[in-house]
């Protein structure tokens, strides 16, 4: 069995719509797929659930902060009309808009106005986020492109990393508990922590009600799944997995194409079928 649990569409900064998502899936022969984009269920109110070619697990990727730093938090398999996940889509969606307001008022004091009304164009109503800023930039011949936007103005340290506005760790754990949902621990290792800061953040996480943590992401190595592999086991969180696919990129995992759990894992879901 092929499972994607983490994965972008374009109701967030994702490249293709949530329909065209699961024809991709279905063509890379993924038997169970999360839609999960950043702080929005939206995806969901645009897919036919008749006759998916797919199992499909509603998810959200939460934004959130533990210890000033940026963590990411999925919620799976939620339930999407519970009024706990309805407030905190709401709540990080508000969250999210005052946080572009900052990024703009930044981008505008380093000489470039207009920032906030080019990025929601780009977003086209969807969730605004870092991406969309990227692009501008990328489209406005200030950067070459969208890397070097986050390293000069958007990523970790810079003028445009701005955090602080987002629902604690412990409040999306108790909001994705409360909707009947698994809180899993998107890309341990993308946060770039020491190994007992990381281990603090996995033992946190799982003593304030985190079920999972993703034991595979992307295209990382087999050494940090191995690591990941053992931090699962000595935590008590269940492994997760996806690909974390937002576009096709050369170099980008694709959509259901993550290598497999190792054996020595116990998955998220051996409770669902
Ligand atoms: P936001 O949700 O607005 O905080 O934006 C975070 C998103 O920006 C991540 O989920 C990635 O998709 C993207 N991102 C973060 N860092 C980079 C980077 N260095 N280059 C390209 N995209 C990035
Ligand atoms: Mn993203
Ligand atoms: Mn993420
Ligand atoms: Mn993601």
């Amino acid at each position: 069995m092929k499972l994607d649990l983490h994965c972008h569409s374009n109701a967030s900064d994702g490249e293709l719509s949530a329909p065209e998502l699961i024809r991709l899936a279905e063509k890379n022969a993924v038997d169970v797929l999360s839609i999960t984009d950043h702080d929005t269920l939206a995806a969901y109110s645009k897919i036919d659930r008749n006759a998916l070619p797919v199992l499909l697990i509603p998810g959200v990727e939460f934004s959130t902060t533990w210890r000033g730093i940026g963590i990411h938090v999925l919620g799976l398999r939620v339930d999407p009309t519970h009024p706990s996940m309805l407030h905190a889509v709401e709540a990080q969606q508000a969250a999210r808009f005052e946080r572009a307001m900052i990024i703009a008022t930044r981008l505008e004091k380093l000489g470039f106005p207009g920032c906030l009304e080019a990025a929601s164009d780009l977003a086209a109503g969807d969730q605004i986020g870092r991406p969309h800023f990227a692009r501008h930039l990328v489209n406005c011949g200030v950067v070459k492109n969208i890397s070097a936007a986050f390293k000069k103005y958007l990523g970790p340290g810079k003028p445009g990393d701005v955090k602080t506005t987002w629902a604690s760790m412990e409040q999306i754990i108790k909001w994705t508990n409360e909707a009947d949902g698994s809180a899993v621990l998107a890309h341990p290792l993308h946060y770039k922590l020491t190994r007992s800061k990381l281990l603090a953040l996995l033992n946190e996480f799982r003593e304030t009600g985190g079920k999972a943590m993703e034991v595979v992401s992307g295209n990382q190595t087999q050494k940090e799944t191995g690591e990941l592999a053992a931090m699962s086991r000595t935590s008590g969180l269940l492994a997760s997995t996806g690909s974390d696919f937002h576009m096709h990129q050369k170099h980008g995992c694709e959509l259901g194409c993550a290598r497999d759990l190792p054996a020595s894992c116990t998955p998220l879901w051996t409770s669902w079928f």
